[in-house]
């Protein structure tokens, strides 16, 4: 008895790893054409489990292939913030805490993004914060600090970008120097909307929608989702270019629910991010040369997950109101996913896309 289960247990072993073989080869063999890159910020793993119900499987975020672990640390603090976070997946390079695009000597460095334009492809921010926030800026802007939020709009005017989603619109036309940037964005063809629900019809061109003065509300405040539509409205966009794309996608409030330890919040805010996440792998699936990245640039609250009380409400409990230095996953699916097993410094995260996408850093 013990020696049939165990050659059933040899022969299904052989055929698991003669199929997963067979895949990894499939996907090795294809060219990364797209990559969406969803960052949850302040998203730790605890965050995600949060959201998980714990007895199925119940998040997108389970349907990724490929799992691994980032550093996060900035290059002068043990703990980042999203400003040194984002800079280092958006440029591979460690910087100090508050820069934009720019390294710890404060020299600007190109940004995936802008390798991306460089080399024909298009590329697109969406956010559930201001689009003027560190996340998103990272991906287009070069400020020495993360609070010169009218130069970073600037710099979004400046550069090269299809479709651009999120808050902030008071720092693009409610300016000190009375500059109205949506005006130079309408001069570069681009269609400037304000209202979420108006950005469905645009499957073309370039788009930019500011949907709140400052930031978008929570999820718990009733946000509703913006993020699931302006996902959907980008990819849309963006994959009219035969070329390929570049998209990042952040769910931005999973970070401020954690700085207030409000565990309903972060659950709210990780259900939203998982549907983007959910609608990025549908696509990816569907069309086979899309890469999908999904991680964070730190864990915030350092939450951990105590037990369910006896009204079946899930016991969280914090160390802290900021941030902290723990390593935070990185899940991949589709081509190229392998490369992001293992530990790793989050600028390593640059230099996979870079690789994958075939860009030389000339
Ligand atoms: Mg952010
Ligand atoms: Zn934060």
């Amino acid at each position: 008895m013990k020696l049939r289960v165990l050659i059933a247990g040899v022969l299904l072993t052989m055929l698991v790893s003669c199929q997963t073989g067979e895949n990894s080869r499939n996907i090795n063999n294809k060219k990364v054409k797209n990559i969406i890159l969803l960052i949850g910020d302040g998203m730790g793993v605890n965050q995600i489990y949060s959201a998980m119900s714990p007895f199925t499987d119940s998040l997108n975020i389970e349907r990724v292939s490929h799992i691994g672990f980032s550093k996060t640390y900035a290059s002068n603090k043990y703990v980042t913030d999203s400003g040194a976070g984002g800079t280092a997946i958006a440029i591979g390079k460690k910087t100090y805490n508050g820069a934009i695009g720019v390294d710890e000597d404060t020299i600007s460095s190109m940004t995936i993004i802008e390798f991306a334009e460089k080399n024909g492809l298009s590329s697109g921010l969406v956010s559930t914060s201001g689009i003027t926030h560190a996340t998103p800026a990272s991906f287009v802007a070069h400020q020495k600090s993360r609070n010169l939020y009218e130069n970073i709009a600037v710099d979004f005017l400046n550069a090269e970008l299809d479709v651009i989603i999120g808050g902030g619109r008071n720092h693009f036309n409610k300016r000190k120097d009375s500059v109205n940037l949506l005006l130079g964005f309408e001069k570069k063809g681009f269609k400037v909307l304000e209202n979420i629900s108006d950005i469905a019809v645009v499957d073309s061109g370039k788009l930019i929608c500011l949907t709140h003065e400052e930031h978008p509300p929570s999820m718990l405040e009733g946000r509703g989702n913006m993020l699931v539509k302006a996902t959907k409205t980008a990819i849309n966009i963006l994959d009219n270019n035969t070329k390929g794309f570049f998209l990042m996608v952040e769910g931005s409030q999973i970070d401020w629910e954690a700085h207030s330890n409000n565990t309903e919040g972060i659950v709210a805010e990780m259900i939203d991010f998982d549907i983007a996440i959910g609608l990025a792998l549908d696509f990816a699936m569907a069309d086979g040369n899309t890469l999908v990245i999904v991680t964070a640039d730190h864990e915030t609250g350092g939450m951990t997950l105590n037990g369910i009380d006896k009204t079946g409400k899930l016991m969280a409990r914090y160390t802290t109101t900021g941030h902290t230095g723990v390593m935070v996953p990185v899940f991949a699916y589709g081509p190229g996913a392998e490369e992001f097993t293992g530990i790793y410094e989050n600028t390593a995260i640059f230099y996979k896309m870079m690789k994958l996408y075939g860009f030389s850093i000339q």
